[in-house]
């Protein structure tokens, strides 16, 4: 049977990134200067096959520190945790280890800046996502005030309008942000903004590639897990470019050929906490089926690294 042509624009950059990178970095260099187990408290990423893979190697994921035995390494997740998880750490004495991104850190530095500084804080923010109640979680309940939307800063009630500073996930939508951002200056002029971007590198790029590949595109395949916020983000920037097709998908085993009738260019990439093999996967069981042809779009290569705790590199 003659196979149908099939082209794929595979979007670079795409899938890891530098902080997800060494947050599993943190937990495989644990198993092996601690020996198992090592609790980590919450998915060290949003990625079911990276947090198997590490379960299959003697990690034990946890959501609350009282699942930790006495006497064990924890290790806190890329997201970030609130002040109160550290605190109890330290407390109870527990040797922890804390894989927050550093550019997620970088915004918790920041909200205690602007805290010193006698400012509210807004965060702009998913409602519930790990790294909001983390950054949530550096000041005191109520502190600090969520938008997730321009209709919530037009309703937003503030202390002192005069006195506000805001920060941001690090994995929204560049766009949806921008505005809720000028929503923000509209209503509080002289609130004070980041000093650099919150929205990450990552983030940034993978959306700007997903953008430059969706126009040409009649369908996309964004590989990531369904609480992975920046995959998500990536569906929907590709839909928002005009290719309304676009599809989150975990691994090629839920990829129903069905839906690609009628596609001969399909977009392909994946979000910061998808390994490249189950991009890769994708792509071998799309040659099953299909006369496939890659092309890659390489918007930009990134070179960013972070640096390891010192506790295991010593
Ligand atoms: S997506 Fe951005 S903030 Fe999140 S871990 Fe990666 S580099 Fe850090």
């Amino acid at each position: 049977m003659t196979k149908s042509p099939l082209k794929i624009l595979l979007a670079g950059p795409r899938g890891f990134c530098a902080g997800v990178d060494r947050a599993i970095r943190i937990v495989e260099l644990a198993l092996e200067k601690f020996g198992t187990p090592v609790y980590v408290r919450h998915e060290i990423v949003h990625n079911r096959t990276v947090v198997e893979d590490l379960e299959r190697k003697g990690a034990v994921f946890v959501e609350g520190l009282g699942e930790v035995p006495e006497n064990f390494p924890v290790v806190f997740s890329a997201h970030g945790v609130p002040k109160l998880v550290t605190d109890e750490a330290a407390r109870r004495e527990m040797l922890y280890l804390d894989a927050t991104c550093p550019l997620v850190t970088k915004v918790h530095v920041d909200v205690m800046r602007h805290t010193a500084d006698g400012r509210q804080v807004i965060l702009i923010g998913h409602a519930g996502h790990p790294e909001v109640l983390g950054t949530m979680g550096q000041l005191e309940d109520g502190a600090m005030v969520l938008v997730e939307t321009v209709a919530d800063v037009e309703t937003l009630e503030v202390t002192d309008p005069n006195n506000l500073a805001f920060v941001t996930q690090t994995t929204l939508s560049v766009d949806d942000t921008a505005q809720i951002v000028d929503a923000l200056r509209r209503r509080f002029p002289t609130i004070a903004a980041p000093r650099k971007e919150d929205i990450c590198y990552a983030t940034t790029n993978r959306q700007a590639a997903v953008k430059e590949i969706a126009t040409r595109a009649d369908a996309m395949i964004v590989v990531g897990a369904p609480n992975s916020s920046n995959s998500n983000r990536l569906v929907e920037v590709a839909r928002v470019t005009g290719c309304q097709k676009s599809i989150l998908l975990q691994h090629a085993g839920e990829l129903d050929m069905s839906w690609l009738d009628g596609v001969a260019t399909l977009g392909l990439t994946a979000g910061a906490s998808a390994p490249e093999n189950l991009v890769q996967q994708v792509v071998k069981a799309l040659t099953v089926s299909f006369d496939v042809t890659v092309e890659r779009v390489d918007l930009l290569e990134e070179d960013i690294a972070f640096s390891l705790p010192r506790a295991l590199i010593a």
